[in-house]
Parts: structure tokens; sequence; C-alpha cells
């Protein structure tokens, strides 16, 4: 029987990672779990005047967010002693020597410990890339502590990942340069080599590298902004991966079961913003409805709960939301700008923007005085719907024949106006069926008492 597969996702909480440095998290966890195998987490905090306590809350929030569990967790500050030993043995036994060193600026060390290269080729076999063979001659003799209680990246990388019995190193294709003196420790030291596979790198979509500098965000931006996990973790499955066929939402299950080293592409993954919201919409379309009713109901803000019409509309009015939204953040943002209090409130009328734009009058004259008859005529309408006609299908036959008779735009501008007091909301036949007869009609009527 073959060894149980270990993986690792060993990020460095030096900043804040931006979304796409998941995805290598999702690799390594799908992988683990699609073979039974474990996933460790290991933060690598080593360079200790960059790494910060809350950069590694961050790490760990985020992939309890993405549903990423891991089976060993490790800090690497934390096993000092174990690299020092190391350290020691790879001195004792010449494969290192602590070097005099030259300072070049304040602060540099005189003395370092560097590894006796053999100068020779080193070959690796890479899941994604395949053979990749490279000359160590070039590296001379690099340095792998700074002392024996400081190693470099190189040597904690290499000694943990023995320790821990890690079988696949799953990381970024910018690794791919430091794999060779990462072999040379193993073989000095004793450690199998890892199966290796280099993940592509992930681009903006002017296909240079993503990075925050580019305006890359946290992966806790997209979950504060009410992005869905589950949409989150599909969506980064598919950062350079993809099942073969042309289903492109999948379940964490489905994912697991599909997943495979093999597909995994060689060429850089573009992180595509509006992919992402397309797949999160999908979610959304997926979702139960007590789910999204309780979801927007959770972001209305107290003055819309409390409004006396509120209980009467909210069974129209929530369904609209639902409609216009791909993230759950949006209901926010619409609350906060107040896209959704006509639902509710009469709105404070400019009559300067109820007449209807120039594009919409088609050279027609309008004024205040035409267009408050003409309201007043469209509330007159109304008032002759039956109530079971009171519905928008029912109020677009009432008013559409009219609107074309007189020129739609010099019509159903202000009638929308009037009833939203706003530029853009949904169309007015809509609207009346959400706000009810009677406050439509006295909405339409403001006009005459201004
Ligand atoms: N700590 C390294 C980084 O954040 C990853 C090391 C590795 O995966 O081997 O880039």
């Amino acid at each position: 029987m073959s060894r149980p597969i270990i993986t690792r996702f060993a990020p460095s909480p030096t900043g804040l990672l931006h979304a796409g440095n998941y995805r290598t998290a999702v690799f390594a966890f799908l992988f683990a779990k699609h073979h039974g195998g474990k996933m460790v987490l290991r933060i690598e905090d080593t360079d200790k005047a960059r790494s910060t306590k809350e950069f590694e809350n961050n790490i760990i929030e985020s992939l309890q967010w993405l549903g990423i569990t891991h089976d060993e967790f490790y800090r690497q500050s934390d096993r000092a002693s174990n690299h020092r030993a190391y350290i020691e043995k790879m001195i004792d036994r010449d494969f290192a020597y602590v070097s005099k060193e030259e300072p070049k600026k304040e602060g540099d060390r005189d003395s370092v410990i560097r590894f006796k290269n053999p100068n020779k080729k080193v070959k690796f076999e890479d899941i994604i890339r395949g053979t990749i063979e490279f000359d160590t001659t070039d590296l001379g003799d690099f340095v792998i502590a700074k002392s024996l209680d400081e190693p470099v990246f190189h040597l904690a990388v290499v000694a943990d990942d023995f320790d821990m019995g890690i079988t696949h190193v799953i990381r970024g294709e910018d690794h791919i340069s430091n794999t060779p003196r990462q072999i040379l420790i193993q073989e000095a030291i004793g450690a199998p080599t890892p199966l290796y596979a280099h993940l592509p790198l992930i681009l903006s979509t002017d296909r240079t590298k993503l990075s925050k500098r580019k305006g890359a965000k946290a992966l806790s931006e997209y979950r504060d902004k009410g992005y869905l996990k589950q949409a989150m973790l599909n969506y980064l499955a598919f950062l350079g991966w993809n099942p073969g066929d042309d289903k492109e939402i999948l379940s964490e299950t489905e994912l697991i079961n599909q997943f495979d080293l093999s597909r995994v592409q060689k060429s850089g993954a573009i992180f595509d913003e509006i992919k992402l919201l397309w797949i999160n919409k999908e979610y959304l379309k997926r979702m139960p409805e007590e789910e999204w009713t309780a979801e927007i109901l959770k972001r209305l803000p107290a003055e819309i709960l409390e409004n006396s019409a509120f209980e009467e509309r909210k069974a129209k009015v929530l369904p609209l939301i639902f409609e216009r939204i791909s993230i759950f953040g949006e209901v926010d943002e619409m609350a906060q700008n107040g896209e959704l209090d006509y639902f509710f409130t009469a709105p404070e009328i400019d009559i300067e923007k109820m007449l209807p734009p120039e594009k919409l009058r088609k050279g027609k004259e309008v004024s205040r005085e035409s267009t408050a008859l003409h309201l007043r005529h469209v509330s007159d309408l109304l008032e002759q719907i039956p109530d079971i006609h009171f519905t928008k299908e029912g109020i677009r036959e009432a008013v559409f024949p009219y609107a074309e008779q007189e020129g739609r735009g010099i019509i159903l501008w202000p009638m929308r106006y009037a009833l939203s007091g706003r530029d853009k909301s949904p169309d007015p036949f809509e609207l009346c069926e959400i706000l009810g007869r009677e406050e439509s009609v006295r909405r339409l009527r403001v006009v005459e008492r201004i």
C-alpha cells in the first residue's frame, strides 16, 4: 500500500493574502480530500520583522470561512529547536559551514551558515510541468541560516516538510526556482523529495501578475461584501483547473470527487471578478427562499423594517431586491444609497426632474402643467382597474395605450419618477403593484399638491 497523501498550505503572515493566494490552499485541500489524505496548515512566520498575529488570524479566519479544514496546524517559529538541530547536523556532517562575511551594509552579519553546494544537476518531475532540470552550480554556496537560530526560508521549509511527512508540495509557480536548493538540502538531511505540483500564476484581466498593488482584494473583503463561501470555493477551484466537461457549478463534494492535479493547466489563470459575480449569482439562484429572505432581512436597516408599510409590502419587495442582486452586499449598498426607501415612504419630488429628459421627449413640448395633467389621467386609469387586475400586467394593459398615444417617455418617465423619486428604479407598473392602488394614486397626484 502506498503512503497516505499529506499536503500543506504554508502561507507567510507578512501581509493580507489576496483572494487568489487561497487557490493554493483550495487545491491542496481538494487533492488531500480526494485521496483520503491529510492537510497541514503551516504558518511560515520566520520573518519576525514582517509577520504579525493580525495577518495570521486573517489567514486562519479566511480558511475557516471557505470551509478549508486542516488536520494538523503548525507555526514555523515554534519549531526553532528542530531547525537548529538540522543546521548543526549539516555542519557536523560537512554539508554546511560557518562562513566569515564582509558586511555590505549596516546590520549585516559578519558570519552566516552556507550550504556546501555539490555543484551538480538536479532533476525533478513536476506533476503539472513535467521534468524540470537545473544546474545548481550557478547558485554557489547559498545561505541556509543567518545563525544557528535563524534559518532562512529554504531550510525551514525542507525541515518542516520532512518532519510533517509531506508527500505533495502544491504551491505557486514562483517557487520553481527555489526547488533545486530545497532538493539539495533534502539530500543532505536524508529527506525524501516530495512530489511537486507548481500551480500556474494568477493574472489580472490585463494578463499581468495579480498583486495587491494592482488592486487584488483580500479574501476577507469578499466575505465582508457578502459573497457566498461555496461560490468562492467553486471559483477558486476553477483558477487553473476544470473537471473536463462544461459544468461550472460544483459543490464541495463534487469538487473533491473530481479534483485531479493532472488536469491543472500550465498557463496563467485569470482572476476575473465578472466571472466570480456570475458564479455567485448562480449560487443565489439555487438558494432556498427562506435562506435568502433571512439574509436580506438581516441587511435591511431598522427604518425600513419598522416602517408601517413593511409587513404589507415585503412579500413583493424582497423578491424584487433578490432579483436585482448578484451578492448580498448589494442589499446594504441599495439601502445605504436610499434605493429602497421609495418602496415604503413617499419620495421627495423635484418637479424639474419629473419632466422627461430631452432624449425621451422626441421633440414634444412638456411643461409642469401638461405633466400634471398626464399624471392625473394615469391615476384615473389606475382607479378604474378592478382589484384582481391590479398587477403589473393589468396596470400595464390599462396605462400603456395612453403612453403609446402621448409618447412613452412623456408618460412613463414622470410616472416612474413620481412613484420613486429616482432616475433609476423598477418599471412603473411593477412599482404600482407593490405600492398598491391607494398609495400609487396618492404619489401620482403629488404634482397637484406642490
Ligand atoms: N511561505 C511561502 C510563501 O508564502 C510558501 C512556501 C512553500 O509553499 O513552499 O510563499
